[in-house]
């Protein structure tokens, strides 16, 4: 058995430049987030090059989903292979969408121009490289004879940059993601490949205004601010909820190790008078102040807890404040997710990158959200981690790139895992 897992590595060596090609069409495939441009021809394209592999294909439209227009439509792609006997199916889960790509670039983020041992450009990282190595990473296993038990499938999907509304959620809602069909995840998400990621911490985003009374703004005594009573909350914010959370450490191994606590961060302040218009001010007391909080949160905290402790510290202005009112609105909100560590799909990552990389792999959670967390709760798949090629820093930046030699090593790993868990018996 060891030898022919030593001869899959080889001929997954032996496809590097393929893999790099595969990786540089994708890219060049601009399908940029939003508007979610693009994103039929980057679909067809995988579904096409899967098809002829034997892969059964669906396309399935995120219909309604945010931002799915005719002209924009919310196209997801899923490719089943399926195996000679019944048993698991191994899923490998990409995101086709890309953010945008921004200034400062000393390339075209659209060419994919290779320099050095490295791709360049936008999603080469985040993560049209790591999914090119899960489709050359099946393909070479399918191709090496191994008798494969159960499925493998890989999907395209779109907008995890925006939330994964029209992505990953539309498909869990609609059991494509569920226990059912699919028992173990792979996200070739940009982890570097030495590093499984099993969670993420959780989020909720908050909108809270301060009210106030307007008046001529040559005699503010005669009004109200809203203004001045934001400038209360952010100040109790700084001084008293900074501090607090950050002595909130967690048990997740967070990387980085700066973002092991719970944080903060106030989004955005808007007050008074609009701006962006011609012309002056006119004067005026603000009877409106807005700011939007970020807060990340832990496995150790819930969500009643989180949002309760703002609420508190609201209510307490409220009462030795004169004049302060508020509204606290709910934007959005996601559950800290984590993988069990002793789980099928950790335990055969990680010995997958013991076995190619010969050094122990480091297991750690990720400071903000991706597409777990649909697979997960809606999915009720808890079996799913992320792994792929790439540095995590990278991402979203001018001259985002990702190494070849770490393609082909995490091409390497992801076969390997695949071939375990298809192996873990019914
Ligand atoms: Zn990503």
């Amino acid at each position: 058995m060891n030898d022919a897992l030593e001869r899959l590595a080889e001929d997954i060596a032996s496809r590097r430049e393929e893999l790099v090609e595969l990786t540089r069409e994708l890219v060049r495939i601009p399908t940029t987030n939003p508007p979610g441009d693009c994103y039929r021809e980057c679909a067809e394209t995988i579904g096409r090059r899967l098809a002829a592999r034997g892969f059964a294909i669906e396309y399935v439209r995120g219909l309604g989903a945010p931002g799915d227009s005719d002209r924009y439509p919310r196209i997801n792609v899923i490719a089943r292979h399926e195996g000679a006997m019944r048993g698991r199916c191994v899923h490998f889960n990409g995101h086709i969408d890309v953010v945008e790509a921004g200034r400062g670039w000393s390339v075209d983020p659209f060419a994919a121009v290779v320099r050095d041992g490295r791709i360049y450009g936008r999603g080469t990282c985040d993560m049209k490289g790591g999914l090119a190595a899960a489709i050359v990473a099946t393909e070479a296993l399918i191709d090496s004879g191994l008798p494969l038990p159960g499925a493998i499938e890989i999907s395209g999907t779109v907008d995890e940059e925006s939330g994964g509304y029209g992505g990953v959620a539309y498909l869990a809602e609609r059991g494509w993601f569920s226990p059912e069909r699919v028992q173990h995840v792979i996200i070739p998400e940009p982890l570097n490949v030495d590093r499984i990621c099993i969670g993420h911490r959780g989020v909720w985003w908050a909108e809270v205004e301060t009210l106030g009374r307007i008046a001529h703004g040559s005699m503010p005594f005669l009004g109200d601010s809203a203004i001045r009573h934001m400038g209360a909350l952010l100040e109790r914010v700084e001084h008293e909820l900074l501090p607090r959370l950050a002595a909130r450490q967690t048990m997740m191994p967070v990387v980085p190790a700066a973002a092991r606590q719970s944080t903060l961060n106030i989004n955005s302040v808007h007050g008074g008078q609009p701006e962006g218009h011609d012309g002056l001010p006119s004067p005026c007391v603000a009877d409106s102040c807005r700011v939007v909080l970020d807060r990340r949160f832990l496995v150790e905290e819930t969500l009643g807890e989180v949002k309760g402790e703002v609420r508190e510290l609201l209510e307490r202005l409220v009462a030795e404040r004169p004049g302060f009112g508020y509204t606290l609105r709910d934007l959005f909100e996601v559950l800290p997710t984590m993988a069990d560590p002793a789980g099928p799909v950790v335990q055969a990552t990680a010995a997958a990158i013991r076995a190619v990389l010969g050094r122990e792999p480091q297991i750690v959670c990720s400071p903000g959200t991706y597409d777990q967390k649909h697979i997960d709760r809606i999915g009720r798949l808890k079996d799913c981690i992320a792994y792929g090629p790439g540095i995590l820093d990278l991402a979203h930046q001018p001259d985002e790139y990702v190494g070849i030699d770490d393609l082909v090593t995490s091409a390497q790993v992801m076969a390997r895992a695949a071939h375990a868990l298809l192996h873990l018996g019914p």
